[in-house]
């Protein structure tokens, strides 16, 4: 009970590993396999450092579904923790298909050749691991995952119906470079780069990316700019509270970071499509991701704090309110505790969580789910507990925006 195998030996890995050293009762044996050896073994001489436990590490590229099967069967893990690269995410799900095991992911597949994230891929897979008796989790970061929870947790305790939906996430850390993004940077400027999306009356609305601005004064932070954004957990979320009229995300954005992303994307520095460059070819965006500060590096300088939450228009006893579900985490205070900034912090926590109520078979049925498809309370609860707690006000009237 309680063996677990990490893909992936990034920021976010970094996270969950050192929360899951701090459970060693939940989980009492961790294998961390990724594609350097190096990064493994950085993570593994912090664990033995802080904690003294031996995690185990292995070379993995997980594009290959049967080396990636060979490692499932070597170690005999119950649980498959892919904290990759989304482009992995089919192939970790077809291993585990393979060798019988449950998976958990924290971002939906996207193929490599198109800047394109949904979740008709994965949900695809839904009856197979029925069929095999096995769970897939998808999303358990914050958003997605958290945000799915939040509004979850709001619809069951404060509301008889929803009906507007808009989550907010707000970086208001500072980290001293000129240029860099939180979390992989390849991953990260493909989606924000792309069409904005919100989902009106059935229908989702497409517009130019980062076009709509608004402001929005956040607990603990103050005013930022937010800009429309399109974010995968919108598309489940939908799909699974049918009530729902009108849902958006909303991201900050310094005009600093976007006067660099312009100048990035007019020098065709952001695009995935291949070049030529002396006798290979190179993608223009993972030359720039080479080349941009490693988010895992960032930690020690951060300061300030994150904010992201949802707020939920709808009914209760016929009457309209409004309520906002939010956490505050503090960069300086994650580095103290586990060497990374929040975004990291933020996302590696639920990752734990999450993988915490399938082990203890809280949360657990057959297929391929999204965190809204749960009891929302026990995944609330865990978040209070480790590290993410949650505070809920009433707003005195709806977003006018
Ligand atoms: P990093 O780039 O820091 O880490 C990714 C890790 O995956 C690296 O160790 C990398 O290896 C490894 N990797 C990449 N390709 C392969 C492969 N083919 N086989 C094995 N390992 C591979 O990213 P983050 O830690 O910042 O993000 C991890 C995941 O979390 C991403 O999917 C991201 O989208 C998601 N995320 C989700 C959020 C949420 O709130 N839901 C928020 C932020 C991130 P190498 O060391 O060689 O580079």
């Amino acid at each position: 009970m309680g063996k677990v195998l990490v893909i992936g030996a990034g920021g976010v890995s970094s996270v969950t590993i050192h929360k899951m050293a701090q459970l060693k009762d939940q989980f009492k044996e961790i294998i961390l396999a990724s594609r350097t050896i190096q990064n493994c073994k950085k993570i593994k001489n912090k664990i033995k450092s802080k904690f003294n436990i031996d995690i185990k590490i292995e070379e993995l590229d997980a594009d290959n579904v049967s080396e990636t099967s060979n490692i499932i069967s070597k170690y005999n893990p119950e649980l498959v923790i892919n904290l990759a690269l989304p482009y992995q995410d089919l192939n970790i799900m077809e291993a585990c298909l393979n060798k019988n095991v449950h998976y958990l992911d924290t971002a939906n597949y996207e193929p490599r050749d198109e800047a394109k994230f949904e979740y008709k891929w994965q949900w695809d897979l839904r009856e197979k691991f029925v069929e095999k008796g096995l769970m897939a989790l998808l999303g358990s970061g914050f958003d997605p995952g958290v945000t799915n929870v939040y509004t979850s947790y709001i619809n069951k305790h404060y509301f008889d119906e929803i009906n507007y939906l808009d989550i907010l996430d707000c970086n208001g850390g500072e980290h001293g470079q000129h240029f860099a993004t939180n979390f992989n940077p390849e991953i990260n400027i493909r989606e924000i780069t792309q069409e904005s999306k919100f989902f009106e009356n059935g229908k989702w609305i497409n517009g130019i990316p980062l076009s709509e601005k608004k402001e929005f004064d956040f607990p603990e932070i103050g005013k930022k700019n937010m800009y429309l954004m399109y974010h995968e957990e919108l598309e489940s979320l939908v799909k699974n509270f049918k009530t729902i009229k009108k849902a958006r995300f909303w991201m900050t954005f310094g005009d600093s970071y976007l006067n660099h992303l312009n100048v990035l994307q007019n020098i065709g520095l952001t695009s995935i499509k291949p070049i030529k460059f002396k006798n290979t070819e190179i993608i223009p965006l993972e030359f720039l991701k080479e080349v941009l500060p490693d988010p895992s590096s960032l930690g020690k300088n951060t300061k300030g704090k994150t904010c992201i939450g949802t707020i939920v228009t709808g009914l209760k006893d016929n009457k309209t309110k409004t309520i906002y579900c939010y956490n505050v985490c503090d960069h300086k205070k994650c580095f103290e505790e586990v060497e990374s900034q929040a975004v990291s912090y933020t996302t590696g926590v639920p990752a734990m969580i999450g993988s915490l109520l399938m082990l203890k078979k809280i949360w657990f049925k057959p297929g391929v789910w999204n965190l809204e498809q749960f009891d929302p309370d026990p995944f609330i609860k865990y978040l209070n507990l480790y590290g993410l707690p949650n505070k809920i006000i009433e707003l005195d009237e709806p977003l006018d925006f």
